[in-house]
């Protein structure tokens, strides 16, 4: 394994109001999109249309629309940074990989952040990197973009 492995991911207070936002706008479907970054920074939210987001019942899944994901995965390779996570909501649920989610994870070097937004009051957010059907959480850092190097 080449890269280093980050044991975290940090977003910028404003990165995690956006996704928030995107959640509760969603609802009562779920929300996605992806994150573009360097290393464990997150630089910039995307989010993404889910094609699984009409009909009755409500589905409990999301398929981001992949013209979308696509168009959004080249502009981060054009600035020079990485599908860093993958993010979606759960309106009901807890912040944990279901067991679809866990089945659909194709992406291992990715950290998925599950926003749930089962408590209004409370979103509450988490990372987990899943692979060959394990799930390992990610700590989520939320701090302010600082400069330390020049
Ligand atoms: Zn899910």
């Amino acid at each position: 394994m080449s890269r280093r492995e980050e044991a975290e991911l940090i977003l910028s207070p404003w990165q995690v109001m956006q996704i928030i936002e995107h959640a509760r706008v969603a609802r009562p479907y779920e929300a996605c999109g992806i994150l573009g970054g360097r290393d464990a920074r997150v630089e910039q939210i995307y989010p993404l249309p889910n094609a699984e987001a009409s009909g009755y019942p409500v589905t409990n899944r999301y398929l981001a629309e992949p013209q979308a994901q696509l168009d959004a995965m080249l502009t981060i390779e054009e600035r020079g940074w990485h599908v860093v996570g993958i993010y979606h909501s759960h309106p009901d649920a807890p912040a944990y990989p279901s067991p679809i989610d866990v089945a659909m994870a194709a992406y291992p070097s990715a950290v998925y952040i599950i926003v749930s937004l089962a408590d209004d009051e409370d979103p509450v957010l988490g990372g987990f990197r899943i692979r060959d059907g394990e799930v390992e959480e990610v700590a989520i850092v939320i701090e302010d973009r600082q400069r330390v190097e020049s």
